[in-house]
């Protein structure tokens, strides 16, 4: 059996083709610049034919639907392609970013499914409409083929009601749906899923705390398999600091800067999604860059790679506090499952609280799973490659499956 998987952006569809029966990837590729004069597409058959390089095809691409016919042209097409027929896709699935209350799983999209998308724009306006599109293209495209619905949130509607709400009026949460719901739901959830086979226990059995690093960074804890907690809110900003975000701030400081710098309220969205973080604090958003500077003596850097050590080990105490007995601390995305320097400074003295790294192991190069902890540590450390595609193409899969 084999399944697609899409990310369409406003102006950008990512797709991996994935064959079921071993989880390989058949193909991968990526359009960007959509609606621009030099648009592109980039191909990779897998597995990699000894001399033939990636396709690329430079044209202008105006809209998502020509993409999407060129992507189903490509996967189909005798040198370029790796299946006959476009029927011999059993399902798509779709990544969503925001699903809010209404999807609690990945879900086929009817057209009363696809309407509960279109009502989530409001809390997703960045994101959600340029999935809708993909979603309706695809429809288009390939008919007859079951398109599924994979929402970043989705774990994470199990957080009780204690966690989730914000100490305001509560018609807020009524009227307005003002409340955390989290993101990345699906790194955590596959991350996770991993460590319990690691560990041999099933998932709900199991406490973790999943850390993903990426350029995005949010934290979740996971109490015998579920989402209690994660550290991303009504929106992606909230929680560690990222590499433009700033993360958790005083809410007060909205009113101050626009009272005292004149920033607008957009501006200050602005400055606090785009312009803060590491590189507000150090002018990098890449922690290559930034550990380079480290290296170098840079003062600035290492102050960037101190406050955003610094945050996700204050998470860490307090999402241990809320689980009580913790499994492993699991690392993972670009920064976590690649960075020791992080990740010692994040382990550094929490041996009080059971977590003790063995920093030689730590230095390892994590391909898939790593083991970080000295024999003696409670608590397992555990680097992990997160592959949210391959869980969106899981889900997909089980989705067609139970009908
Ligand atoms: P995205 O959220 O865009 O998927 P990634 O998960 O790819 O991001 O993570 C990107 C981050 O990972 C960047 O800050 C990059 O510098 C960092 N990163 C990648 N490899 C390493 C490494 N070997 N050491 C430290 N940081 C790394």
């Amino acid at each position: 059996m084999k399944i697609l998987v899409i990310n369409a952006g406003s102006s950008s569809v990512k797709y991996q083709l994935f064959n079921m029966e071993n989880h390989q990837v058949m193909a991968t590729g990526l359009v960007e610049r959509i609606g621009e004069p030099h648009s592109s597409l980039k191909h990779q058959k897998y597995p990699k034919q000894p001399g033939a390089s990636e396709i690329t095809v430079e044209q202008a691409i105006s809209d998502h639907k020509e993409a999407m016919e060129l992507i189903g042209k490509l996967l189909t097409d005798p040198h370029s392609g790796v299946i006959k027929d476009a029927l011999e896709i059993a399902g798509i699935g779709h990544r969503v970013v925001h699903g809010g209350e209404a999807f609690h799983d990945a879900m086929v999209m009817t057209d009363e499914a696809l309407q509960a998308v279109r009502d989530h724009v409001p809390l997703a306006p960045l994101h959600n409409p340029a999935n809708l599109t993909g979603i309706e293209v695809s429809i288009s495209i390939f008919p007859g083929v079951p398109q599924v619905g994979v929402f970043d949130t989705a774990f994470h509607q199990s957080i009780p009601a204690h966690a989730y709400h914000y100490a305001l009026p509560y018609e807020y949460y009524t009227k307005h749906r003002i409340r955390r719901y989290g993101f990345h739901g699906t790194s955590h959830y596959y991350v996770a899923k991993e460590a319990a086979k690691y560990l041999n226990k099933p998932l709900n059995d199991c406490n973790f705390i999943t850390i993903h690093l990426g350029n995005g960074a949010s934290m979740a804890a996971v109490e015998r398999g579920k989402s209690v907690d994660t550290t991303m809110g009504m929106t992606p900003l909230e929680g560690l600091i990222m590499g433009t975000r700033c993360g958790d701030v005083d809410p007060a400081l909205h009113v101050y800067i626009a009272e005292n710098v004149g920033l607008t309220i957009q501006a200050i969205d602005k400055l606090m999604n785009k312009e803060s973080g590491l590189k507000g604090i150090c002018g990098s958003n890449d922690m290559r860059d930034i550990l380079e500077k480290v290296r170098k003596g840079d003062k600035y850097a290492k102050l960037a790679f101190d406050m955003y050590t610094y945050r996700i080990k204050k998470y860490v105490g307090s999402y241990c506090a809320v689980l009580g007995d913790v499994d492993a601390i699991i690392f993972t995305a670009g920064i976590g499952q690649n960075s020791p320097d992080v990740r010692e400074a994040v382990c550094s003295r929490l041996n009080n609280i059971g977590i003790i790294m063995d920093t030689a192991k730590n230095k390892q190069s994590c391909s898939s799973i790593l083991e970080l902890n000295t024999s003696e540590s409670p608590v397992k450390i555990l680097a992990i490659a997160t592959n949210e595609e391959l869980e969106i193409a899981l889900q997909t899969h089980r989705v067609i499956a139970e009908g």
